[in-house]
Order: C-alpha cells, then sequence, then structure tokens
C-alpha cells in the first residue's frame, strides 16, 4: 500500500499540467472583447463533413487562437490550425498523409453582405448566430485548405510519371495544388 501512495505521488509531480478543456460552443466576439485565446487539441472524429476525405478517424486538430480587437474595435481571429491526417490519394488511391498548418488570420463579421463589403486583404469569418460550435469553425478552416484532388509527389505516388499522360503532367505542373478558398475568391 505505502508503495502504491508514492507512486501515486511520484506521478502527480511528474506529468505536466493538463490543458484546459476548450469549450464546445463559443461567442467568437465575446471572446475577442475578452482578449482570450483558445490552445488545445480538437479530435478529428467530431468533424463530421471531414469525415468523407479521411482514411481513419483517429487523430487530433492541435489550435492555437487568439480573438482581440484593434483600436477601431474591430474583432479578429489569428493563429494557426495544424494537423495530418491520411486521406487517399486520386492519381494510385493508396492513403497518404496530409499534413496541414493553417495560417488564420480572419475578420469577424455578422454578415455575408458585411463579409463582401471588407477590403480584399481580410479574410471574413461570418459570425451569423451567437453561438458557434468550435469544432466546425476549425473544420471549415480545414476544409478550405485542403486540395480538391490530393495527390502524392510524383516521386512518393504508386503510379510512376512514366505511365501518365502528356496531358496529366502538364496539369499538374500547371495545377499543383489548387485549393478550394483559391477558387471561392476568383
Ligand atoms: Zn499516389
Amino acid at each position: 500500500m505505502i508503495f502504491i501512495l508514492t507512486r501515486y505521488i511520484h506521478i502527480d509531480t511528474i506529468l505536466p499540467m493538463a490543458k484546459p478543456l476548450l469549450p464546445k460552443q463559443i461567442d467568437p466576439f465575446q471572446l475577442a472583447v475578452k482578449d482570450t485565446t483558445l490552445e488545445g487539441d480538437l479530435p478529428l472524429s467530431e468533424m463530421l463533413r471531414l469525415k468523407d476525405f479521411l482514411c481513419e478517424k483517429d487523430g487530433v486538430v492541435g489550435i492555437h487562437l487568439e480573438f482581440s480587437r484593434n483600436a477601431q474595435g474591430q474583432a479578429f481571429m489569428k493563429g494557426r490550425i495544424k494537423t495530418c491526417f491520411k486521406v487517399i490519394c486520386q492519381r494510385c488511391s493508396a492513403p497518404m498523409s496530409l499534413t496541414l498548418d493553417i495560417s488564420v488570420n480572419d475578420r469577424l463579421v455578422r454578415s455575408d453582405k458585411e463579409a463582401e463589403r471588407l477590403p480584399e486583404r481580410y479574410e471574413p469569418l461570418i459570425v451569423d448566430s451567437e453561438l458557434m460550435s468550435l469544432s466546425s469553425l476549425v473544420e471549415e478552416e480545414i476544409l478550405l485548405s485542403i486540395p480538391i484532388v490530393p495527390k502524392h509527389s510524383i516521386e512518393e505516388c504508386g503510379v510512376k510519371s512514366s505511365d501518365l499522360t502528356e496531358f496529366e503532367e502538364q496539369k499538374d505542373e500547371l495545377n499543383p495544388f489548387v485549393n478550394l478558398k483559391k477558387l471561392l475568391r476568383e
């Protein structure tokens, strides 16, 4: 018994402080008023739209998001979203790892109309209800950043470049990682 007790004490002293749990629902404008930083991990399994792309549902998304306002009272969400998951390569149909390190710099707005009026340098985040799911918000950023047609690099792919038609190779060169975000802006 004494042995177990000392072991517990030992574990207590060497374990790092647990990260505070992330809220499920957030009010981004309110977080900006309070200069709040959200940091921690979200499970990929909670991201239902992203799930269709994934080979396996395990894994987490690491977030560090700072909500703040500038001198003009405009609200922002800035920070990073990092994750790594496996998707199917659209050239050879084998799983491939996709590592994402997304830099977030969004201006919070209340409506589509307000988003349209933003100068081009701002990326809008439309907050049209008081509470938003943090997981969905992060998922949205991920969906906008993954390539529409994920493919291994030519060196890593199961389909060798000698098997590709000239047309396919050209397409790859011209269009290496067109993503949805870019298409949406055009
Ligand atoms: Zn491949």
